[in-house]
């Protein structure tokens, strides 16, 4: 929920809560006043419609009292023969009318009756020439008669709401006053009536207006009970009132009607209230921190440099100006983190990440515009070498000095400087990248860094001969990802590193499937059952008066899935993954095992050779394992050769040689196998701790050559005089075998005197040769 709607929520509520408690306090205090308020209004109506009875009243009063104190009764009274008695009497009545308040529509009239009742007059203030005394008038008089009554006071109302007031008197002709004896022949009866139209009028609008009942009473005809909540008493006569009751409704409309505008004008305060709280609350809270947030938001997306730097001194001011140099001060250390990240310190060239980064800007933009581009994968020949042989300095120098060579071939190359092409991988590898390059056209770029490496590296301390293994791989052919790319550039330089060094090598599909099927074998190995799969063959060796001087352990690995492997290839994959020293300690106790039947075969003095692995070195358990066998088997330790490969040999540092020092200390002879493949000089090797040198095949086919049969004699003397053997491999022809024999050579052993063969075909192989006869 953002910031906006939770304010939302929380103000509104409150908001909610204090006007409707505001509007309960003045509903309260509004109801009381709305109740004296219609009482006080009722009251004054009520005045009013008592004022407006006694007027009628009043104007009875005053005319019957001019008509008794007056002469006009007197005269129709006594003078019967005056025709204008009735004139007179009539006018009387009008002047009465006209001089009241009531106007001149007031309905009156006036009715005399003599002592026996007969009506002797009526008239009345209307139009109709033809009007009749009303049946009320006789009933009074009548009943003032029946009841010897001297005074009579009514008010009726019709049932279509029209009222009347009437007052009779009795009056004595003779005197005009009240008679003492109501039977005497002079006593009359005037009736004089108003109808109160103004009265009734109110009575009619009130009972509408406040839907109220009218009851008229008195001692005659009192309540039922006293009246209760709104209603109002009017006294019409001593003893006539009219009581005005208005309906519960009215009283609970007007409430309503306050509660509705109440409840109206609350809505609309809350409403109002609460825009402009929200307004407020935005404008000075809610909207700068919300303003802060999108620009943090877009500041963490990258789509700004930094917030704006706000200016404002309130709380989210402070805050923004406290993150903007904050991120101001992480932004700068980023940066050079970013770089320094990104850059090999010592050559200064782009390093892996930077290669990364920049290769799947690379893909992409090949990916979009359907070009090609090229990598290629390079790795020092024997950098380690220089590394330990001549200290790091060194080694740095160079690593700097084939850098420099790389940018200045790549920048002539590519003519084009818009982004980094060389980066250091780490240690001795590094990577090109050739954009819009394709396999051929980066094939020539890769002969062009071959031949960088040609002269060597010149220093102070001396000339550097190191080369470079090239591995060689395009987009989209090679591989559609950048690290696909990287792993068949890198197959292919192995592959160059593999078969010779020094060279460029191509990724193909064929290098793809031989990866494959090392890693086929990989696998295998890891499930290896040795007594199932594996088993030596031996290798007869001869010395120059042909006596068979010992054999050469050689392993064979028969795999259940793919058959027959080389030792060539399984062993290094074997020293890779681990395994090397179970199958190692399978191959001495084996050979352990046949050592007495070897005797029995190629003789008593016979040495058994076993190649042991280079991974192997430093290992105690080792040692600890080899002693154990040895005393198992009942092993001489002078009956048996460890043969160690050269390149590693001189690899190693001073640990590996005193490691070496306590097999001999065992009483194991010591060789070193295929001398001559690496890159040691034979001075450098008579200073080891050794007993036999084995020169390589390769180095064999060299020194026998016509040209330098010399050398053959120098280097095998060279070792003599370290009193250390030489064995000469892969002797195929009697042409090396007789002149190695000549310069000299201790023991022979090749195809041209026998092939490995299991140590059941051993004797087959003496008997068929020469050489059987001497041995027995
Ligand atoms: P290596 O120790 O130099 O063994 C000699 C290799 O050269 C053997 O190959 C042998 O068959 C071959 N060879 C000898 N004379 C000739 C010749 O006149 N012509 C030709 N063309 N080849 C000749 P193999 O048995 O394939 O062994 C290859 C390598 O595998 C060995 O080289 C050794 O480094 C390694 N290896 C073999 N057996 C073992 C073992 O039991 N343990 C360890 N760690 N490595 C072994
Ligand atoms: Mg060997
Ligand atoms: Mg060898």
């Amino acid at each position: 929920m953002n910031l906006g709607k939770r304010t939302s929520l929380l103000i509104l509520p409150v908001i909610i809560i204090s006007y409707a408690m505001i509007a309960w306090i003045i509903y309260e205090r509004e109801s009381g006043s709305l109740q004296a308020l219609e009482k006080n209004r009722l009251e004054q109506r009520a005045s009013l419609i008592g004022f407006t009875f006694n007027d009628y009243n009043n104007f009875l009063d005053t005319y019957l009292r001019s008509l008794t104190e007056g002469n006009i009764l007197a005269a129709y009274l006594r003078n019967t023969n005056n025709v204008y008695r009735e004139k007179m009497l009539t006018g009387h009545l009008e002047s009465a009318i006209s001089r009241g308040r009531q106007g001149r529509q007031t309905f009156a009239s006036l009715s005399i009756f003599d002592s026996d009742n007969t009506l002797k007059l009526y008239i009345e203030n209307s139009t109709d020439p033809f009007a009749t005394i009303q049946p009320e008038q006789i009933r009074i008089a009548t009943e003032m008669a029946d009841q010897k009554l001297r005074k009579k006071w009514e008010h009726t109302t019709s049932d279509n709401g029209q009222s009347a007031i009437r007052q009779g008197t009795a009056i004595d002709a003779k005197t005009l006053l009240t008679p003492t004896l109501l039977q005497a022949e002079s006593t009359y009866r005037i009736i004089v009536t108003a109808r109160p139209d103004k009265f009734d009028e109110l009575l009619r609008t009130t009972q509408t207006e406040y839907q109220a009942e009218l009851r008229y009473f008195g001692i005659d005809n009192p309540l039922d009970a006293p009246p209760q909540g709104l209603s109002a008493i009017v006294k019409l006569s001593q003893n006539y009132f009219l009581l005005i009751q208005p309906s519960e409704a009215y009283l609970a409309s007007l409430l309503s009607q306050l509660q509705i505008r109440l409840l109206a004008i609350m809505s609309a305060s809350v409403l109002i209230t609460f825009i402009l709280l929200q307004l407020l609350i935005r404008r000075y809270i809610t909207n700068p921190i919300v303003r802060l947030d999108e620009q943090l938001t877009d500041v963490i997306a990258r789509k700004k440099d930094n917030i704006d730097f706000p200016h404002s001194e309130d709380e989210v001011g402070r805050l923004g100006r406290k993150f903007h140099d904050l991120y101001e001060k992480l932004n700068q250390a980023f940066q050079e983190s970013f770089l320094q990240a990104r850059i090999d310190v010592l050559t200064q060239l782009p390093n892996r990440v930077g290669f990364h980064e920049a290769a799947e800007k690379m893909l992409l933009d090949a990916e979009k515009h359907q070009k090609q581009f090229s990598i290629i994968y390079i790795d020092i020949d024997n950098f380690k070498f220089v590394n330990d042989k001549y200290g790091h300095e060194i080694g740095d120098e160079l690593l700097k000095a084939i850098s420099a060579k790389f940018n200045y071939l790549i920048a002539i190359a590519l003519k084009r400087n818009d982004m980094p092409f060389v980066y250091r991988l780490s240690g001795d590898e590094f990577i090109i990248m050739l954009p819009e390059y394709d396999n051929d056209s980066a094939s020539q770029v890769c002969n062009k860094i071959l031949k960088l490496f040609t002269n060597g590296f010149n220093f102070e301390r001396g000339h550097f001969a190191v080369t470079a293994s090239l591995g060689l791989a395009s987009y989209p052919q090679d591989g559609s990802s950048i690290t696909q790319l990287i792993s068949n550039a890198d197959l292919a330089m192995y592959q160059a590193k593999n078969t010779g060094k020094n060279r460029l090598a191509h990724y193909s599909n064929e290098l793809a499937k031989n990866d494959r099927q090392l890693k086929e074998i990989e696998f295998l190995l890891k499930e290896i059952n040795p007594e199932a799969e594996l088993s030596l063959n031996y290798m007869p060796v001869i010395d120059h008066a042909d006596n068979v001087k010992g054999c050469e352990a050689l392993l064979r690995w028969h795999s259940p899935q793919i058959g027959p492997v080389s030792p060539a290839v399984f062993i290094p994959i074997a020293e890779e993954t681990g395994v090397f020293e179970m199958i190692d300690l399978w191959v001495i106790e084996q050979s352990f095992k046949d050592y007495p039947q070897l005797q029995s075969i190629l003789g008593e003095q016979l040495q058994v050779s076993i190649n042991i692995s280079s991974a192997e070195v430093h290992s105690d358990n080792f040692i600890h394992k080899l002693k154990t066998l040895c005393h198992q088997y009942g092993i001489t330790p002078g009956d048996f050769v460890l043969e160690i490969t050269e390149t590693f040999a001189m690899e190693q540092s001073s640990d590996a040689i005193q490691w070496l020092e306590r097999l001999r200390q065992l009483g194991f002879k010591i060789a070193i196998d295929d001398f001559g493949t690496g890159y040691t000089s034979l001075m450098q090797m008579v200073d080891y701790p050794v007993d036999i040198i084995k020169f390589d095949k390769q180095l064999v086919e060299r020194i026998t050559q016509t040209e330098r049969r010399h050398l053959a004699k120098a280097l095998i003397d060279l070792c003599h005089i370290q009193s250390i053997q030489v064995v000469a491999e892969g002797i195929e022809t009697s042409e090396q075998s007789r002149c190695l024999w000549q310069a000299d050579c201790d023991i022979q052993q090749g195809f041209l005197i026998a092939k490995p063969m299991p140590i059941d075909t051993l004797k087959q192989w003496l008997e068929e040769h020469r050489y059987l006869e001497r041995v027995v």
